[in-house]
């Protein structure tokens, strides 16, 4: 047994067969190959998982998203048939000897480059796709993210770290824990270990692929990860998972309950979400509505820019599945670190101080437009509250109701209906932000304080970088100072506050918010229930 220590980001336990996931962006190198059979038989294989992936993907998003965003699956398998394209990975692999995953990215530029140069623009398109469809060959021959897709089984899935459109493309229901050599508390992965009830453990220096297809037992309270773990550990973790078990059950007496204090305080308890699947545990856990739901993921998922009728219906589908309980969405969030390609946005020296999300809407209003265009059609179908994030200034909020205000006269003059009833609000995560709270509110209908990036812009401490743990101290008067001030301001002009960063799940802080008269809260669903009971245990009069 082989004991890695690391930091646990989600208290919870874990057993299970180890995926080592590697980078696709990892240099593919010009390797030969002794034994061609055997490369030829690869290629086949991994061909037809891609095959069989690109199926299930096809069939997924057909009835998640509509025939016009799963036709690309079927041009993949097309594409994966071509004669051409088979004869010239298995020359390479026959008369060049090299190995598989060599010839395909050789085939793969090959024909990359001849799509390109051609002038029909349909086909000039099909060398993203050929690119594509020849990198899911190469995951699945060296074990990369989408081989996870063809696996019937669960696993702890081990990686150096794992940027936020990996995380987006993985099969979360075969997905047991994390551990990651990097990564912080705060950075995606971490949150998103949160929202799925599952162990995570980062900064686990000792993680290697030779450790891929071994057992490993995860504990995400001590942040240990055991590697072959003998009998002993093995019954020590699973004591463990029967004792959460038990106290979740002690949890399941607070469903249906109200979320006041003693004394008779009530505030609303939201849950935060990344994708439409995880409205299923948002009700499951009993949260009164959606304080977070993080739209980027369609961006992330996506290989080019999502339509209007894409985003229109996964917002439609989650309003309607809440009901009438408010759901906010937010607008994307795209940048730091939510990269896409697509967006074709150049290199920054420091991105999480960069351009990114409501920057880049107002820089390029056509991406910005079709998002809130897609918003309000859907806001039909339930109670819709929009908010923006990365607000600096007063400014950037008059802007930003301009081009509501324009979306929404094209849509009426389209006679396309709308609801008048949406909130529109901000979020209040950078210092500029919770100082001119009071200059700011008077143009919003509510606040959310967005504590993952006001913690790493007040302190002057990046959120990704594992370094700057021991400077990110997260109850430090000046971040809690600043979300007090903008609580202030918004009860002066009537507006209403709530906290959607992760320091809102924080129940050693519960009490303190409630005291500074914060009136929602939005954590991960899993945590509804643990601050439901805290609030029912606090008592302001004393
Ligand atoms: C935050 O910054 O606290 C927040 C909720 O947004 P994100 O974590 O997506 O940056
Ligand atoms: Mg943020």
């Amino acid at each position: 047994m082989i004991i890695i220590k690391g930091k646990g980001v989600f208290s919870a336990v874990g057993i299970g067969k180890i995926l080592f996931i590697t980078k696709r962006d990892t240099e593919i190198k010009h390797k030969k190959s002794e034994n061609f059979e055997l490369e030829r038989t690869r290629f086949k294989e991994a061909k037809a998982s891609a095959l069989k992936q690109l199926a299930e993907l096809y069939e997924k998003a057909l009835k998640e998203v509509g025939e016009e965003h799963a036709e690309i699956f079927e041009i993949h398998q097309m594409l994966l048939e071509d004669e051409d394209y088979n004869a010239s990975v298995n020359e390479l692999i026959e008369l060049a000897q090299f190995t598989a995953e060599y010839a395909v990215r050789l085939a793969s530029d090959r024909f990359a480059a001849m799509f390109s140069s051609m002038d029909d623009e349909y086909m000039k398109a099909r060398a993203s796709d050929i690119k594509d469809v020849s990198d899911r060959i190469i995951d699945n021959l060296l074990g990369r993210v989408s081989k996870l897709e063809d696996t019937d089984g669960r696993y702890i899935i081990f990686a150096d770290d794992l940027t936020p459109s990996e995380t987006v493309m993985l099969d979360k229901r075969k997905v047991l824990g994390f551990v990651t050599r990097f990564g912080s508390s705060n950075s995606h992965t971490s949150i998103l270990a949160r929202n799925m009830n599952i162990p995570a453990v980062i900064g686990a220096e000792g993680i290697d692929e030779a450790m891929n297809g071994k057992t490993a037992a995860v504990n995400g309270f001590t942040g240990t990860v055991y590697i072959d773990p003998d009998q002993e550990t093995l019954k020590m973790i699973s004591e463990l998972a029967e004792a959460i078990n038990k106290k979740k059950q002690l949890l399941e007496d607070l469903r249906g309950k109200e979320n006041v204090t003693l004394d008779g305080t009530k505030i609303k308890l939201y849950a935060n979400i990344g994708s439409p699947e995880d409205v299923e545990s948002v009700l499951k856990n009993d949260a009164d509505g959606i304080g977070l739901f993080r739209s980027e993921f369609l961006y992330l998922e996506s290989d080019d820019f999502p339509s209007e009728e894409t985003q229109f219906n996964a917002y439609k589908k989650v309003l309607e599945s809440m009901g009438t309980k408010k759901v906010i969405i937010r607008t994307m969030d795209i940048g730091a670190d939510k990269q896409i390609d697509y967006f074709g946005l150049s290199k920054e020296e420091n991105p999480a101080l960069g351009f990114r999300a409501i920057r880049i809407c107002l820089a390029y209003p056509e991406i910005f437009r079709t998002q809130l265009r897609a918003l309000l059609r859907a806001s039909v179908y339930g109670n819709l509250g929009i908010m923006f994030p990365m607000i600096t200034t007063f400014d950037e909020i008059l802007e930003i109701k301009g081009i509501v205000n324009d979306v929404k006269s094209a849509l009426y003059s389209e006679g396309i209906a709308y609801s008048d009833s949406i909130e529109y609000g901000i979020m209040i995560e950078t210092p500029a932000a919770a100082i001119m709270s009071d200059v700011l509110v008077p143009e919003v209908d509510f606040f959310s304080v967005g504590t993952n990036d006001l913690i790493q812009y007040t302190l002057a401490a990046d959120r990704q970088n594992p370094k700057l743990e021991s400077f990110c101290d997260t109850h430090y008067e000046a971040v809690l100072r600043l979300i007090e001030y903008a609580t202030s301001c918004a009860h002066k002009y009537g507006k209403w506050i709530g906290i959607c960063g992760e320091l809102g799940a924080d129940t050693r802080l519960t009490e303190r918010w409630l005291k500074m008269g914060i009136d929602e809260l939005s954590v991960s669903p899993a945590f509804v229930l643990t601050v439901r009971d805290k609030i029912r245990k606090i008592n302001l009069k004393h």
